[in-house]
């Protein structure tokens, strides 16, 4: 029986890291074995599926810029519209995997599965996740239910959508969780059509006790396009920062805002967004607001279409 094709693109992460020897913190550095070991490494694997590979990227997660997302999507768009090609496994770091999932769902199109997947404890460590989680991700990637669902992780044992993913914990092996069962996951794919490149720079804020407002005036001096507040609450906006974000305001430069908790941010809630000019997440964590507003610039949207879309994404 012939088995199906899945393509894995490489970026480095964990998965592909390798530990410095007797360092007595277990330092590692990511993102140095290249794939084709790392394929090597898991067992049964070639009994899933055929396999092709490029190695992307190789670089430590934290150091993913917008630029490589968008390398990152090329690369899926070339695999995917392959007939040949059945789905598509990205191995990647796990700091900032949910950021380069939720791109990733909101730029590609339905269809065939795209599955992340990464790990918490080196290539080398004696008990490595690496290969039980590509071992997952081929698998996943090669089942019709996976399709139409947009971009899928897993890890630990554990299937996630894109939408709802965070990773909540720093060290241990089942360090994401989700609030939806991945098989509701549906396909987004509200960017698919756009030429996005380049990607404006939109910042994140923390509001917190004593966050000075001249942060505000630093973000809209240096260049960011757009703000993402990740307020208290239900999005508390500091009284000590509403001038400054007027003057944000008034050069055209949206501000969302966002919680540092989870849940929903009603509208005109807390703040006067309308009389304000704010923008509202609705229950976009900031991570993905601020992903979502860097689309909807690069694809030319005006404020009043931005706050129509978020609550539907
Ligand atoms: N710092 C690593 C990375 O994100 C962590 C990991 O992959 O688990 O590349």
């Amino acid at each position: 029986m012939s088995r199906p094709l899945i393509h894995i693109l490489a970026t480095g992460g964990t998965i592909a890291g390798v530990s410095h020897t007797d360092h007595p913190a277990g330092r590692y550095t990511a993102g140095v074995r290249p794939v084709a070991p790392l394929l090597a490494a898991v067992p049964g694997l070639d009994d899933l599926a055929e396999l092709s590979a490029d190695q992307i990227l190789s670089l430590d997660s934290k150091d993913m810029r917008p630029a490589d997302w968008q390398s990152m999507l090329s690369a899926c768009r070339r695999a995917l519209t392959s007939p040949a090609v059945e789905g598509v496994v990205i191995l990647h770091g796990t700091d900032t995997l949910e950021e380069t999932a939720w791109f990733l769902h909101l730029t590609l199109p339905a269809g065939k599965p795209v599955v992340l997947t990464g790990a918490m404890r080196p290539a080398d460590h004696p008990e490595a996740d690496g290969p039980a989680n590509i071992l997952d991700a081929v698998r996943l990637a090669t089942l019709p239910e996976a399709r139409d669902k947009g971009v899928l992780i897993t890890l630990n044992g554990r299937i996630h959508g894109a939408r709802s993913l965070r990773k909540y914990h720093a060290s241990q092996l089942d360090a994401f969780s989700s609030t939806q069962y991945w098989n509701l996951a549906r396909a987004d794919g509200r960017f698919a059509a756009h030429d996005l490149a380049p990607l404006p720079r939109v910042d994140i804020l923390a509001g917190y006790a004593g966050a000075p407002a001249c942060l505000v005036d630093a973000c809209i001096n240096s260049g960011a396009r757009g703000l993402v507040l990740a307020l208290a609450g239900q999005g508390s906006v500091p009284e000590s920062w509403r001038a400054a974000l007027a003057r944000a305001r008034d050069k055209g430069i949206p501000v969302i805002r966002a919680s540092r908790c989870s849940g929903h941010i009603p509208r005109n809630g807390n703040a006067d967004d309308d009389g304000e000019g704010y923008l509202t997440a609705g229950d976009l964590p900031p991570l993905k607001a601020r992903i979502a507003l860097m689309l909807a610039l690069a694809a030319g949207m005006e404020q009043p279409e931005i706050q129509a879309l978020l609550p539907t994404l």
